[in-house]
């Protein structure tokens, strides 16, 4: 990754600006909890964006009725985090313990490979994604990107 110090609210209103106006039309409100408050953290901003990307996407395809994704930000000890929390249907756990494993899908015409590359990206990143959820009532997933990446 091509490891740039910057800051991590910018990807995030990017990446809100993109699917912003087509998630308004299908009922599903953005909402922003961001610190504002962050130091610079070094990350490639496509590969970030495309992680959040497609976060949004997952959180959209999880709520077909519409509801509220949430877009937080906060500075963590050594790390800056990011969640994506959505109300939609949620995961049992045989499900949520296969989400990051390539071409695992729920969907009838999912590629079950966001996830994965996704997995992939924030450990390029000597970072982290995790995810809990609550079927029901929905999912959260959290990105970990360390200050100072010392495992690449
Ligand atoms: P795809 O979206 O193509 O299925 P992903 O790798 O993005 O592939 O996601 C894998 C699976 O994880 C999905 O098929 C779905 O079962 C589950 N999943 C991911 N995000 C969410 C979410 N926000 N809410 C509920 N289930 C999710
Ligand atoms: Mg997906």
């Amino acid at each position: 990754p091509d490891l740039i110090p910057q800051d991590i609210n910018q990807a995030v209103l990017d990446t809100v600006r993109l699917v912003e106006s087509d998630f308004s039309e299908r009922g599903i409100e953005c909402v922003l909890e961001l610190s504002h408050d962050l130091p610079a953290v070094p990350f490639d901003k496509n590969q970030i964006q495309q992680v959040l990307l497609n976060l949004a996407k997952n959180a959209g395809e999880a709520m077909p009725s519409g509801g509220k994704i949430h877009f937080r930000s906060w500075h963590q000890g050594e790390t800056v985090m990011v969640s994506v929390q959505d109300t939609g249907m949620g995961m049992p756990s045989e499900v949520l313990e296969r989400i990051f494993s390539p071409f695992f899908t729920t969907k009838a015409k999912g590629t079950g490979l966001g996830l994965a590359v996704s997995f992939r990206i924030m450990e390029d990143h000597g970072g982290d994604i995790g995810a809990t959820s609550t079927p029901g009532q929905g999912s959260t997933f959290v990105l970990t990107l360390p200050l100072a990446p010392s495992t690449i």
